[in-house]
């Protein structure tokens, strides 16, 4: 069983002209909202794979339309306590070249409370994963409370921040990373994180695959072929699905199975609703 303790996002989509200048008022040509957050995605590619997973999450009085969308995905709502902030969102502009400007509000995903995660934690079995981003508070003291329960912790570094990466590096039993954040790791921590005292470390490379550092040894993993057309969400696919299949089967297969599922997962529009179920990977992957 797979714990996310995972953002959920509201993602407000303007289309515009071009991109607000200070002090202009612009009108959108068209206008879009979808679930979104890292940790969503993370638990909708898991449960599409197949995996058994709970996810732990907050939203507040206006999240009603992103729980139906969860539930859509198959995903328990149980787990999802409404707090009195507002629903975590981003408003994203994106203009006829495509190029974006986008602003956060954390929002419910900031409102975690010390007795949720207990809850949360307690009816844990020994073995089970956490699974944690960094779009949610109290990340730290999760995954302390989930090793002391003998729970395994796997952290995906994203949005990457040196400090909660420092903070966690004792705690996690597998970090998963970018290229990008891998490279920010050794800038800042001054070591390849490959090199560091962590179990498994996960590092994806867009297009020309991933690798996962065990022990010492190196097993890499080449991209499936595909026309890409939206990238998005591609990293939570990958990691969703992977961790699916690692939690109790073997590392070569859950990347083989990963690297399936993200490719599908970016010849299709958007972020959660381009994610495959594993029939689907399963299929194209025998056809690749
Ligand atoms: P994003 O921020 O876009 O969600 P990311 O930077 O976290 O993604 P990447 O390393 O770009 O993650 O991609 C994750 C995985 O998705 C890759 O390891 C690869 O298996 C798959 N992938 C990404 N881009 C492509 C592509 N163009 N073709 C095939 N597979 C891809």
């Amino acid at each position: 069983m797979i714990l996310n303790f995972g953002s959920i996002n509201l993602d407000l989509v303007y289309r515009v002209a071009h991109l607000p200048k200070p002090g202009e008022t612009l009108a959108s040509t068209s206008f879009a909202r979808f679930l979104g957050g890292k940790g969503i995605n993370q638990s909708i590619a898991a449960a599409r794979s197949g995996g058994a997973i709970r996810h732990i999450g907050c939203l507040g009085p206006d999240g009603k339309w992103l729980g139906e969308q969860i539930a859509h995905f198959g995903l328990s709502l149980d787990e999802i306590t409404q707090v009195d902030v507002p629903t975590g969102h981003a408003v994203i502009f994106v203009d006829d070249t495509a190029e974006n400007q986008i602003v956060l509000f954390g929002g419910s995903n900031l409102a975690f409370t010390k007795n949720q995660i207990e809850q949360a934690l307690n009816t844990a079995r020994r073995g089970d994963w956490v699974l944690l981003q960094n779009e949610t508070n109290l990340v730290s003291y999760i995954a302390q409370e989930a090793r002391a329960r003998g729970l395994k912790v796997a952290y995906s570094a994203a949005p990457f921040d040196a400090n909660a990466v420092r903070d966690l590096l004792d705690q996690i039993n597998l970090l998963a990373l970018n290229e990008g954040e891998a490279a920010a790791i050794a800038q800042n921590i001054g070591h390849h994180p490959a090199e560091l005292n962590i179990d498994h470390v996960l590092i994806t490379k867009g297009e020309r695959g991933a690798e996962l550092h065990s022990g010492g040894e190196i097993l890499h993993q080449d991209s499936v072929k595909v026309e890409a057309i939206d990238t998005t969400g591609a990293g939570d696919t990958f990691l969703g699905a992977f961790m699916a299949r690692f939690v109790d089967g073997k590392a070569d297969e859950a990347l083989a199975f990963a690297a399936g599922a993200a490719a599908l997962q970016v010849t299709k529009q958007g972020a959660a609703a381009a994610i495959p179920c594993a029939e689907e990977v399963e299929a194209f992957l025998r056809n690749a």
